[in-house]
């Protein structure tokens, strides 16, 4: 199965995503079939199942019956949307790697742009920047300045807000990420901080096409903390400065205390007392906390476990028989109202 070395890799992550896939493909497909319609050049789409537990695994499998360029790589566990992109580009074997997801509110009409930006430019990264984000939730829009603006403070120039997961990488670039020895990678900061020669592509983000996403706000939160602890010690240093606020503001009291037990006029004192030690204990703990942040990481790092498993690789394996492909046709009970059978989700395990 092992063909010559493609020009495109287009890496997806997918995690459950059985709503929204074959509507992808049909958006994705005759985009890169337009773009290497002639000669001997063509693309790969490497789909990194991460771990799906619906109908997504058989659904691939049923798309790369007619479609010889769609390779699928499968993660033995959920690993996460930024393992995934790294599993995928691990394993890209294109001169070009692009990275997007599958929900289509990154447009797949915009690789060909990119595409012939990053040659006619001779650039190494083309960013697709999110020039309107109209259609995402007001919460999102939020959320995601606070992180691009504290990212960008933190990391400085190189960052280009609303900058996402779509984006396109030369041979070098994708090398470059893979020698990394980060295990909580997140590309979207690491490829800028790289620092090589870049260009941007803008597009208007599209409301999720279907199915639902999946970054709650626990993850939200877990990729900032990820974003900062891996680019910056700064937050160590807040330890020092509350250190020092704190010894200023004890001497005020001090001052203030003594000047008062001097005129004879003492107070009860009790609410000062417990407001300073409350707020200290507070400091305290959240300097101990990231302080634990780092040492945390330290010690990811240090056990280095791999951050995925990959448990196939349809690039390594002989396509299923006609008899398996067969009993998956079979079990092909499309119900209108609910989506998928349950026998189809059965056979996806
Ligand atoms: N994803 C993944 N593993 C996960 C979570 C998400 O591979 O654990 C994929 C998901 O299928 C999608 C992409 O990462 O292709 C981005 O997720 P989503 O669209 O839900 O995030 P959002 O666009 O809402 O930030
Ligand atoms: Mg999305």
């Amino acid at each position: 199965m092992v063909g010559p070395a493609p020009v495109l890799t287009v890496v997806v992550p997918m995690y459950d995503e059985e709503a929204v896939l074959p509507l992808f493909a049909e958006r994705l497909r005759p985009v890169l079939d337009g773009l290497f319609d002639s000669g001997d050049e063509t693309y790969e789409v490497l789909v990194v199942d991460d771990g799906s537990r619906d109908a997504t695994p058989v659904l691939l499998l049923r798309e790369q019956r007619g479609w010889p360029q769609l390779r699928v790589v499968r993660l033995r566990a959920n690993a996460g949307h930024q393992a995934a992109l790294s599993a995928g580009l691990a394993r890209a074997r294109g001169q070009w790697g692009a990275t997007l997801g599958d929900d289509l509110q990154d447009p797949p009409e915009l690789l060909p742009q990119m595409l012939a930006a990053a040659r006619s430019e001779d650039v190494d990264v083309v960013y697709g920047v999110r020039s309107d984000r109209s259609t995402d939730t007001a919460f999102k829009r939020l959320t995601a300045r606070a992180y691009y603006g504290l990212m960008q403070r933190v990391i400085g120039g190189h960052l280009t807000p609303d900058a996402g997961d779509y984006r396109l990488m030369s041979r070098a670039t994708v090398d470059a990420v893979n020698t990394l020895p980060d295990h909580h990678r997140v590309l979207r900061l690491v490829v800028p901080a790289l620092g090589f020669p870049s260009t941007k592509v803008a597009y208007a983000r599209a409301p999720r096409a279907a199915g639902k996403t999946k970054y709650p706000l626990s993850r939200m939160l877990r990729l900032t903390v990820d974003s900062l602890t891996g680019f910056s010690v700064a937050p160590l240093r807040l330890a020092t400065w509350f250190g020092l606020g704190g010894a200023l503001v004890t001497a005020i009291l001090l001052a203030f205390a003594l000047s008062a037990d001097i005129s004879g006029r003492t107070v009860p004192g009790w609410t000062s007392t417990f407001v300073a030690v409350a707020a200290v204990g507070a400091l305290q703990l959240l300097c101990l906390g990231l302080l634990g942040e780092y040492v945390g990481r330290l010690y990811t790092q240090m056990q280095g476990r791999p951050s995925y498993f990959v448990a196939r690789d349809s690039l390594e394996r002989t396509p299923p028989s006609e008899d398996v492909v067969a009993a998956l046709d079979e079990e092909r009970v499309f119900d209108q109202e609910t989506g998928f059978d349950q026998t189809i989700k059965a056979a996806g395990r």
